[in-house]
């Protein structure tokens, strides 16, 4: 039995055998494409539609919005989602495409959403007929995200949404998004309110989408244009004014509050060769020629790889801290450091990889000669950014430090 079973109440338990069973019996097809490294890199109709097939699966397996009530499409269990996230990721199965729904929108929508947004937004979520982003950033909002420009202003019984946002993961394939919008000038923080609006139903006419170019080629993220969209009330979340609050809660389960932003099942396969994964060093370093024997020949790189897979290791015991009341003296001090120290450990173990790989990892995706299919000089390249979404690092400190350390403020 793992230590994750080990820890199961018996319905848990019973769960747990359930989606083992059926994950076992129910193996996915063999992908037509390349799949990306994770869901915000999604570019190919081909991809979204492979991962968009198997969400659906997983879904209609009672898999993927387990702790939701029923009427919000639910299956109204207790503590079961990450058991099924680990269930996924034992299986080698790929990541769920609509994380950005399932991790930010999902939860926000059904604490502070009506009753409209959760029976008819949230089944369409977590089966994926529906892809979400999240339109939080502006060029002059990031770090400082209380500045949004965006306006929502009344028209009847509605809203008109005009303004820029960037940054926006995903919005290429997406049907709707949670919108972060000013809805009243002459106040900073109780002059936002939180929306979801529809942006692909209204693509070409008050929307645009322009996809943007990351280094690696990918159109990871994109800029979104809003030039009048109307919407009616009932797709506020929350009341007026009360945006800044409402986005709290997407805030704290993007940081890592939330069973989705656990350690990535990746894309599936060997999970050994999950790209910044520290195991993955390990088989990569066998693999990798370094003067006439290998890489995992050399004791000093051993050492470095051992190092990163101990605080990798270690930093995966976070449940297992969460189980001790005197660390839990503030319920976000685990969750808020799980964001904070992998995404610093990834940026590592994927700098180690390029130099286990030496001149040849600076062939990528698509060059016949690029080590391991140029997969690892990707996953380096993407690294820069996980330090950066769902708030930089030194935001994530700052938080650590002021809320929970409960050091003086910063200016
Ligand atoms: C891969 C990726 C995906 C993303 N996806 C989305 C998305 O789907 N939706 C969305 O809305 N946004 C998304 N973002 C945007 C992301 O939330 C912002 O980039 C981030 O909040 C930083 O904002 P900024 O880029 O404007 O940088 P700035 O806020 O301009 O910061 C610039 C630098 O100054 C530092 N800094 C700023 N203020 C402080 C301070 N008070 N103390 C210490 N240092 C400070 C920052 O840490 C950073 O190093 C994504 C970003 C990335 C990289």
């Amino acid at each position: 039995m793992s230590d994750q079973a080990k820890q199961d109440r018996p319905e848990q338990a019973e769960f747990r055998a359930q989606c083992r069973a059926w994950l076992a019996a129910n193996p996915l097809p063999e992908p037509p494409v390349r799949l990306p490294q994770s869901a915000i890199e999604i570019m190919h109709t081909a991809q979204l539609e492979y991962l968009r097939d198997w969400q659906r699966q997983a879904y209609e397996a009672g898999m993927v919005g387990c702790d939701y009530p029923v009427a919000s499409g639910g299956a109204g269990r207790r503590d079961c989602q990450l058991i099924a996230n680990q269930e996924m990721q034992r299986a080698g199965r790929p990541f769920l495409p609509n994380i950005l729904g399932l991790g930010m929108a999902a939860p926000t929508i059904q604490i502070h959403g009506n009753d409209f947004q959760r029976e008819n937004l949230l089944p369409r979520l977590f089966s994926c007929a529906d892809i979400w982003c999240q339109g939080f950033s502006e060029p002059g909002a990031g770090s400082d995200l209380a500045n949004v420009q965006t306006r929502a202003e009344r028209y009847g019984d509605g809203w008109r949404i005009t303004g820029h946002k960037v940054w926006t993961s995903l919005a290429h394939f997406a049907d709707w998004m949670i919108l972060l919008a000013r809805s009243d000038r002459a106040h900073k923080y109780e002059g936002m309110t939180y929306f979801v609006v529809p942006i692909k139903a209204n693509l070409g006419k008050t929307v645009t989408v322009r996809p943007l170019i990351k280094i690696t080629g990918e159109t990871g993220f994109n800029e979104v244009f809003f030039d009048g969209l109307e919407i009616p009330d009932h797709y506020r979340v929350g009341e007026i004014g009360q945006g800044w609050e409402v986005a709290q809660t997407t805030l704290l389960h993007e940081r890592g509050a939330g069973p989705w932003v656990t350690p990535s099942s990746g894309r599936g396969g060997d999970p050994e060769r999950n790209i910044a994964d520290a195991w993955g060093l390990l088989e990569l370093a066998r693999r990798s020629p370094r003067a006439g024997r290998t890489a995992a020949d050399d004791p000093v790189l051993r050492d470095r790889i051992m190092q990163l897979i101990i605080r990798q290791e270690g930093s995966r015991q976070g449940a297992r801290r969460a189980r001790v009341p005197a660390l839990c003296d503030h319920p976000q001090r685990i969750p808020l450091q799980a964001k904070l120290v992998m995404s610093e450990i990834r940026q590592d173990v994927c700098a180690l990889a390029m130099e286990l790989q030496g001149a040849a990892g600076t062939l990528s995706i698509g060059d016949a000669n690029a080590p391991e299919g140029g997969e690892w000089a990707l996953g380096y390249l993407n690294s820069y950014g996980v330090t950066i979404a769902a708030g930089t690092n030194e935001i994530q400190r700052n938080i650590l430090g002021e809320r929970v350390l409960g050091l003086a403020k910063s200016k």
